[in-house]
């Protein structure tokens, strides 16, 4: 089925808005025969990426009768995948592993634990990286990359001499020195670039520079320098720790599969309504009950609501009683992350083993190889600045596009190319994202973090660009929708055992004991 979202282009079919995903919920609206308007479910939970798909599936699967509200038509937000011509295209978040803890437990819940893909498979004719560095070229073996890349990635965050493997042991807790949380989080990736940079030659330079406008999608001076030693950190203090985990392996039955599974599992449980192309206007808590309205105006009511509504769209629902002030400062200043992600397929199988980096670049500042078309083309995924930026492209030109592949390419190779195929979809246009994945400014961490975690009377947050740990990443929607959802249902049961005073015998809607 076809979903609005994402665009394809061929040489003979031209640019097309729509591409197709088992993501899609047909029919968009399942209410239970028994719900009237008067209804109270036990919560709501807006949004149906991996935080909302989450906390849905725990609390329909422990008894609380749910209503999930999506404005898109598919499952998945910021993570789907399009299936085009037998291969899947990850639009948004791809590459998981077993190193991270809370989508590895789904994805060998729903038994995907061999549905493998690795990316940048060695062995194709174009076996090395090109580097691109101030319009200088060179071609280095993967190897030798990832020493480049890594050295220059430990200067940068080995910011206290001992790679932060002391006074930051514990990616996923909250119990550092705030002081020196403070300290960092003071600092831009400019400022720290700035610090370093003297200790490397112009190529190192230009390739840690593409490397961390990969990271952030934004300028270094408005990405927050402690995101990054986070970042360092999750991948286990090493210099190539994270892009091992995080740019590894992804599921070679696509992201929508796992949505799905998790979806299914939540309308089993006959405690599930959903109601997709739904976007939810304004959120109002009065005496107890949380009403929801919709753009249509719709109203529905639950004791409880779970918003996942990414960070840079928060500010886009109306809340009654207004969000707190730390709150709506948090909404405001958002996630910098606006950089561009696509999908080019080059005739043959000869660019499969082969990857780049290259800054300032001409539009992107990534390309690499991740598998074989159905056809044995070479599929890759490249990324680019912010399109509003003087190096950033509009991804409906395609001619920009083809450009920017070929600044990548080795350049005596980059007039043979033929290019299929190009996929995307434009995550900085979609209201319901206005933006990629999340990566904060300086100063908010430390400002604004537990102010976007903490409930807002019986409004509660959980959303991928807030959790502790993999903040940012598909892991970090999928632990903050479990927590966000034991919190509530532990609330709920707290209080109907206060309310009836007398023993819960069989869960309080008398379908499953919690
Ligand atoms: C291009 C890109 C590449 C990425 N690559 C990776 C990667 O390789 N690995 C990785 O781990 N992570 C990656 N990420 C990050 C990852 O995708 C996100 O962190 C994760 O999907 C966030 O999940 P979430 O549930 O918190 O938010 P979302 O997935 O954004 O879910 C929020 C949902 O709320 C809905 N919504 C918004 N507003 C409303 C409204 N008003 N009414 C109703 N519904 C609403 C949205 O439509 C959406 O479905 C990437 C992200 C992008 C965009």
């Amino acid at each position: 089925m076809y979903t609005t979202d994402g665009a394809t282009w061929t040489q003979s079919a031209g640019l097309r808005k729509g591409v197709p995903t088992i993501g899609v919920v047909e029919p968009p609206v399942q209410l239970s025969p028994d719900v009237g308007d008067d209804h109270v479910y036990d919560v709501i939970v807006i949004g149906a990426g991996y935080a909302g798909l989450t906390a849905t599936r725990d609390l329909t699967s422990q008894g609380k009768k749910t209503l999930l509200l999506e404005g898109r038509d598919r499952l998945g937000g910021r993570t789907w995948h399009a299936t085009i011509n037998g291969f899947n295209y990850e639009m948004g978040g791809t590459w998981v592993h077993w190193h991270m803890p809370h989508i590895y437990r789904e994805v060998s819940l729903y038994g995907l634990q061999d549905d493998w893909i690795v990316t940048q498979i060695p062995g194709s004719k174009e076996d090395y990286t090109t580097f691109t560095a101030y319009g200088e070229q060179r071609n280095v073996s993967h190897d030798e990359e990832a020493d480049i890349i890594g050295r220059a990635w430990r200067l940068f965050c080995n910011v206290d001499g001992d790679d932060l493997r002391q006074s930051w042991k514990y990616p996923f807790g909250t119990g550092q020195s705030p002081e020196l949380m403070a300290k960092w989080d003071k600092l831009s990736c400019q400022d720290r670039f700035d610090q370093i940079k003297r200790r490397l030659n112009v190529e190192e330079q230009a390739v840690l520079e593409a490397f961390l406008l990969q990271m952030g999608g934004s300028s270094l001076d408005n990405m927050g320098l402690l995101n990054a030693l986070h970042w360092w950190i999750l991948g286990s203090h090493t210099p190539t720790g994270l892009n091992d985990i995080a740019l590894h392996t992804r599921l070679r039955s696509g992201q929508s599969k796992l949505h799905r599974c998790m979806f299914e599992h939540a309308v089993s449980t006959g405690n599930l309504s959903y109601s997709f192309q739904t976007p939810v206007a304004r959120i109002e808590d009065a005496d107890g009950i949380v009403t929801v309205v919709t753009r249509d105006g719709t109203s529905h009511r639950a004791k409880s609501v779970i918003s996942t509504v990414p960070l840079n769209v928060l500010s886009s629902i109306e809340f009654s009683p207004p969000l707190s002030q730390d709150k709506q400062a948090a909404a405001a200043e958002g996630s910098v992350n606006k950089c561009n992600k696509l999908h080019v397929d080059l005739n043959g199988p000869d660019w499969l083993s082969w990857g780049s980096m290259g800054s300032p670049g001409k539009g992107l500042i990534a390309l690499f190889g991740d598998g074989l078309t159905a056809a044995d083309n070479s599929h890759l995924v490249g990324f680019g600045p912010d399109p509003n930026t003087e190096r950033g492209i509009q991804l409906d030109d395609i001619e920009a596009i083809k450009e920017a592949v070929k600044d990548l390419l080795p350049k005596e190779k980059a007039h043979e190319v033929i290019f299929n195929r190009i996929v995307y979809h434009d995550w900085n246009a979609d209201e319901f994202a206005k933006g990629t994945w999340c990566y904060l400014p300086p100063n908010f961490i430390t400002k604004y973090l537990s102010a976007l975690q903490r409930p807002h009377g019986n409004v509660f947050f959980a959303s991928g660009d807030f959790s502790d740990g993999w903040r940012g990443w598909i892991d970090g929607a999928v632990q903050v929708g479990m927590q966000t959802a034991k919190q509530v249902i532990d609330l709920q049961n707290k209080q109907q055992k206060t309310f009836t005073k007398t023993p819960v015998v069989n869960g309080i809607n008398g379908i499953n004991g919690v």
